[in-house]
C-alpha cells in the first residue's frame, strides 16, 4: 500500500484535512479506530454562523439539529443575561451526522477511509516519517506515505512518536460530560449556560437544545477542581433538580490550555484537539480543527508536489495557522485566567451589571467602567483589550 498522505483519525480534523488533500490531487488514506465514524459522540455541538461562512460548508438539515439565536448566561447566585448579539447565532450540529458527513465529503474526494483501524507506529526514512503500521480488520498492516497527518484527538500519541510534545497535563485538561435528554421544555432556539462553583467550580454547564424537546446537557470542569466531586455528580444533580430524562451519555476531555509548542516536523503535521487547537475560554474546537485542518491539507498538497517534507517545509503550516487564529487563543486564555479568579459572589455581580444591557453595544470604556470595582480583572483587561 502506497499513499501521498496518511491521515490518522476521522472526525473533524481528519476528515477535513483528507478532503482538501485529495481535492487537491493527493491519493489519500483516512484510518479511524472506531467501527463507525463519528461515535461514540464527545461533543455537545455548538458552532457558530462564522464556523460556516469560512469554511464554506452549507449548514444542511441532515446535520443540524437547531437554528440557534439567542444565548443566555446564568449566574451562581441568579444573574442572567440574554444576548441575541449576532455572534452567538449559529446551530447545534448532530455530530455523528456531521462526523459521517465531513468522512463522506473526504472519500467523495477521492480518500480511502478505513474504519477499525488503529495507526500504532510510525515508519522513518533517514529521520523522516514515510509510513504507518496499523492493525485493521485484516491484521496489522504497513502503508507507505509521503507524509503524515495526525488528527488523533486530545490522547495523541502519535505526533509524540515523531518526537513532538504532544502530552497534555492533567491540569491542562477540562473534563467533560453529556447526558442527551428527551422530553424537555426549553427554548429551541436559546443557548443556556450556568456558572459558578454550584455548576461547574471553574467551567461551565450547558444546555444546547436540539429541537422537539431533546437537549445536550453538560458540563466541563478544568481538571485541578475535580478532586473533591467529580465533573458528574454536579451534572447529575442538576438533572435531578431539573427532572430531566436520559436519553445518552458520553464523556470526554478537552485541552484548555493553547496550542501545543510546534505543530509539525519532517514529514508530519499535527492537527485539531491533538495539537491543541482549542478555545481556552469555552472549550470549543470544531471550528478551530476545520480552520487548521484545511491549512494543513493544503500544505500537504504544496509539500508534496515540490518533493519537500522535511520540517523546514512543513513549518509554513504553522505559520499560516497561527497567523490566522494565534491571537484568538492567546486573548481567549487570558479571559479565562479572569474567569478562573472570580469567586461566586463577583461572577454575579459582573452579570448583573450586564443585566438588560446590549451587549453588542458595549464598548471597552463601558466595561472598564463596569469591572472598575475588580482591580485585578481591570489589570487584564487592560492588558487584552
Ligand atoms: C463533552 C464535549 C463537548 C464539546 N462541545 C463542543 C461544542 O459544543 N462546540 C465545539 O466547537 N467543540 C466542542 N467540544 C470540542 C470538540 O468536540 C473537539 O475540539 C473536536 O471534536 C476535535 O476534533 P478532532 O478531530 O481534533 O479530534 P477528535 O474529535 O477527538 O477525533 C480524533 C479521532 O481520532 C481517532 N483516533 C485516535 N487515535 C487513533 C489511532 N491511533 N488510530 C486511528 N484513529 C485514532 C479517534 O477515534 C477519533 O475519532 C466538546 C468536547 C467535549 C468532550
Amino acid at each position: 500500500m502506497k499513499y501521498d498522505v496518511v491521515v490518522i483519525g476521522g472526525r473533524v480534523a481528519g476528515s477535513t484535512a483528507a478532503y482538501h488533500a485529495a481535492r487537491l490531487g493527493l491519493s489519500v488514506l483516512l484510518l479511524e479506530r472506531n467501527p463507525e465514524i463519528g461515535t461514540p459522540v464527545q461533543c455537545a455541538g455548538g458552532v457558530s454562523d462564522s464556523f460556516f461562512k469560512s469554511t464554506g460548508l452549507k449548514p444542511l438539515p441532515e446535520f443540524t439539529c437547531t437554528r440557534i439565536r439567542a444565548a443566555a448566561v446564568n449566574g451562581p447566585l441568579g444573574a442572567r443575561i440574554v444576548t441575541e448579539n449576532p455572534v452567538v447565532r449559529g446551530y447545534i450540529l448532530e455530530r455523528k451526522s456531521f462526523d459521517k458527513y465531513l468522512a463522506l465529503r473526504a472519500a467523495e474526494a477521492g480518500a480511502d477511509v478505513l474504519t477499525m483501524s488503529i495507526a500504532g507506529d510510525l515508519i522513518f526514512r533517514e529521520g523522516s516519517v514515510s509510513g504507518v503500521v496499523f492493525r485493521g480488520p485484516d491484521g496489522v498492516q504497513e502503508v507507505e506515505c509521503g507524509m503524515v497527518i495526525a488528527a488523533d484527538g486530545v490522547q495523541s500519541s502519535i505526533a509524540r512518536k515523531a518526537g513532538l510534545e504532544t502530552g497534555f497535563r492533567p491540569a491542562d485538561l477540562c473534563s467533560c460530560v453529556q447526558y442527551e435528554v428527551a422530553g424537555m421544555d426549553v427554548d429551541p432556539e436559546t443557548m443556556e449556560f450556568y456558572f459558578g462553583s454550584r455548576f461547574a467550580p471553574s467551567g461551565y454547564l450547558w444546555v444546547f437544545p436540539k429541537g422537539e424537546g431533546r437537549a445536550n446537557v453538560g458540563l466541563g470542569i478544568r481538571r485541578k477542581s475535580c478532586s473533591e466531586r467529580g465533573p458528574l455528580s454536579y451534572l447529575n444533580r442538576f438533572m435531578e433538580e431539573r427532572g430531566f430524562k436520559r436519553i445518552e451519555f458520553n464523556a470526554g476531555a478537552v485541552p484548555v490550555c493553547g496550542p501545543i509548542e510546534r505543530t509539525f516536523t519532517d514529514g508530519l503535521l499535527v492537527v485539531g484537539d491533538a495539537a491543541g487547537q482549542v478555545d481556552p475560554l469555552t472549550g470549543g474546537g470544531i471550528h478551530l480543527a476545520a480552520e487548521c485542518a484545511k491549512i494543513a491539507g493544503e500544505v500537504a498538497a504544496e509539500a508534496i508536489e515540490s518533493g519537500r517534507v522535511d520540517g523546514r517545509f512543513l513549518s509554513r503550516y504553522e505559520m499560516r495557522w497561527r497567523k490566522k487564529i494565534g491571537k484568538n487563543l492567546e486573548r481567549s486564555l487570558k479571559f479565562r485566567k479572569i474567569l478562573d479568579g472570580l469567586g461566586d459572589k463577583e461572577l454575579d455581580a459582573l452579570l448583573k451589571s450586564l443585566e438588560g444591557k446590549d451587549l453588542s453595544s458595549i464598548s471597552k470604556i463601558s466595561l472598564l467602567r463596569i469591572l472598575k470595582d475588580y482591580p485585578s480583572m481591570l489589570r487584564i483587561l487592560r492588558d487584552i483589550l
